[in-house]
């Protein structure tokens, strides 16, 4: 029997009440099997639902891991009512199934980013742009942030070029490529990638810069991962509502 913290990441309902659930742990994302889940009585209900943080213990059968008993450590209730902060939490969980846990913080991220969007406490297009350049680094397209790639100015005047992660100056840019960075979304994209995971939405930024950073991160990841998938489709559509 095997023992794992996970947070279920997709659920698909079975034709037998029994559910497959995706689990994404510290060590990746598992496949397990619930029987019965379905049914009222079931012991199971409270840790396999979708976007719950349960404690589960799982045996090995036929067809991979069966669920023995769960737990829900975390249950992040306020998503269920808001339909754009679960297509967003939608949004994460397809691009990890897509492109894979990377290093080992995707797990906390996915769950920091659930806590403030449960809470409220941040906007939920921040914790879009958040998302989308702290996994970008946890997949290994962390930009090149400390200053312009040729002449190694920390600041002013820097645009970002999507396709090489590099900063670059105004002189050693002469056809304008990238995207050009105010000051307040440069220090918040060095603020998301480098700073401790705990702490990577405590910065606001005024309505304008929140936009310029949410274009440059949605474009960032979708060239990285070469993923463009419906469930980002579906937010945004959500968003301009
Ligand atoms: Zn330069």
């Amino acid at each position: 029997m095997i023992t794992k913290k996970g947070l279920i990441i997709g659920v698909t309902e079975l034709e037998d009440k029994g559910r497959y659930l995706r689990v994404l742990t510290l060590d990746g994302v598992h496949e397990i099997y619930v029987r019965g889940a379905k049914k009222v009585t079931s012991k199971n209900n409270p840790g396999t639902e979708i976007f719950c943080y349960s404690n589960l213990c799982a045996s090995p059968g036929k067809n991979g891991l069966v669920l023995d008993s769960s737990e829900p450590e975390r249950q992040f209730y306020n998503l269920r009512f808001d339909i754009k902060k679960l297509a967003l939490a939608n949004f994460f969980a397809e691009i990890i199934t897509a492109f894979g846990i990377g290093h080992e913080e995707t797990l906390n991220l996915f769950l920091l980013c659930l806590h403030y969007l449960d809470s409220g406490n941040r906007e939920t297009a921040l914790i879009k742009s958040v998302f989308e350049f702290r996994y970008s680094c946890e997949i290994g397209f962390m930009p090149k942030l400390l200053g312009c790639d040729v002449c190694h100015k920390y600041d002013g005047d820097l645009s970002l070029i999507i396709g090489s992660g590099k900063l670059l100056c105004r002189e050693d840019n002469p056809n304008n490529d990238g995207y050009a960075l105010s000051p307040a979304v440069l220090h918040a994209i060095r603020f998301i990638c480098l700073s401790d995971i705990k702490k990577i939405c405590d910065f606001k930024l005024q309505a304008e810069a929140g936009r310029e950073l949410s274009i440059i991160s949605e474009n960032y990841l979708v060239h990285h991962t070469e993923k463009h998938l419906k469930s980002l489709d579906y937010y945004n559509r959500l968003d301009n509502e």
